[in-house]
């Protein structure tokens, strides 16, 4: 064969191969991923996002999960469900040379830009399917249970569509915190701003109490642009929504992280939110010691309840029961991280005496005072905090949190450390 002939037959022999692998070895692959509600803490009253729930609630969309096509060889594509769970993803395996080419969907509990729920060591979850794809293929629906992880990931979905991306300013730097779901210590935490720990059947019987209260301490720590809290040693950590506490640091920041799981469970015009759904506390409904011992700024439920009042906007079957914002939307979860955000992060001396800076740490640092001075100063752009700081004190009062260690804000002081 002279050389001319064979490199013909070379060209001829490559032309082959590569039309065949074209056809073989691509295609788009559609399907929909669904999980089926277990959660407790439901409620049915007005204004609840959460009426129906466990033990064998509806399938609903698993909704923002990355999706992807895996063989032996690795990933051939990948995706992210929509608002409906479902996904299209564009796939190419060069090891596949005739359909129907064998693959793995593998559905990830990862919102990618947002959060991943991982198990208590640090990997996360996944489910499978094993299709038979070809150029197009539907592989209908593809199902994640109801697991502990799937639930901790449903409520992480919900409270970054209703609080962390009304927020811009959340939206952009809250974009990877860690959930380990499933632990096995005793109580949940959040270990900083980034890293959030739920206890094992948490996810499931607890959503608004443990992983949107987890959650809540890591948005309110975005909120101050403060990594973590370190409160001291010798405070009583364990609480409840009307214990009295040593520490008004740590009261504080249970109700902050209170008051941002509330904000994930009922719009602001509910009519009777509580704290754990229709089992758990009614928020408005303020603990008699609030105003009776002499204790309610050390009280989280005090705290949280004064919250809620200020942002809430109760007009639905009548008046709202506070003072502040009856005809206006103005006050929206952006304007609470403007709040927690108002106060300077260090100043000299900031650490060694109670003054109004994040990064102070004493027993009574980051209290109701230095939210209403934030309140004040971090809404004054928009003029809100100045117009509104007056009805933000009737709160205090009606309340039971206008007293306390660290020393009372007034709008006279100025914004600046006094
Ligand atoms: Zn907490």
């Amino acid at each position: 064969m002279s050389p001319a002939r064979l490199i013909g037959y070379v060209v001829v022999l490559f032309v082959g191969l590569s039309t065949n692998a074209a056809l073989a070895n691509s295609g788009t692959v559609t399907g929909c991923v669904l999980y089926q509600e277990q959660r407790h803490e439901c409620d049915t009253t007005f204004g609840t996002y959460h009426s129906v729930c466990g033990p064998n609630g509806p399938l609903r969309p698993f909704k923002n999960a990355r999706v992807a096509v895996e063989n032996a060889g690795g990933t051939a594509g990948s995706g992210v469900t929509d608002a409906n769970g479902c996904f299209s993803i564009s796939w190419n395996d060069i090891w596949c040379f005739g359909y129907p080419c064998s693959e793995t969907l593998r559905v990830y509990t990862e919102a990618t830009g947002k959060y991943s729920v991982t198990d208590p060591s640090g990997f996360l979850y996944s489910f499978t399917k094993t299709v038979a794809l070809s150029p197009a293929t539907s592989a209908g629906d593809v199902s994640v249970g109801s697991s502990d992880q799937v639930q901790v990931y449903a409520t992480a979905n919900e409270f970054w569509s209703r609080i962390v991306s009304k927020s811009p300013r959340l939206a952009s730097e809250m974009t990877s915190v860690t959930i380990n779901a499933r632990t096995s210590d005793g109580s949940g935490s959040a270990l900083d701003w980034n890293w959030v720990r739920v206890v094992d059947t948490d996810g499931t019987n607890r959503p608004m109490t443990a992983v949107a209260h987890e959650l809540g301490h890591a948005t309110t720590f975005h909120a101050m642009r403060k990594s973590t809290n370190r409160p001291p040693w010798d405070c009583d950590f364990s609480h409840t929504w009307a214990k009295v506490m040593d520490c008004e640091n740590i009261a504080s920041h249970e109700a902050y992280a209170d008051f941002w799981a509330v904000a994930w469970g009922y719009a602001k015009t509910a009519t009777s939110p509580r704290f754990g759904g229709s089992g758990g506390t009614a928020v408005e409904a303020v603990v008699a010691t609030c105003t009776t011992a002499g204790s309610g700024w050390l009280q989280e439920g005090c705290i949280a309840s004064a919250l809620w009042d200020i942002y809430d906007r109760r007009v639905v079957g009548g008046t709202d029961d506070d003072p502040i914002d009856q005809n206006q939307t103005s006050i929206t979860v952006e304007d609470f991280v403007s709040a927690f955000g108002g106060l300077p992060y260090t100043t000299p001396g900031c650490d060694a005496r109670p003054d109004r800076c994040v990064a102070e740490d004493q027993r009574n640092a980051n209290n109701h005072w230095d939210f209403k001075y934030g309140f004040f100063c971090g809404l004054d752009d928009n003029g809100i905090g100045g117009q509104l700081i007056g009805q933000v004190q009737s709160i205090f009062i009606q309340d039971g949190i206008s007293g306390g260690g660290e020393e009372p804000f007034l709008p006279q002081q100025g914004c600046g450390i006094p």
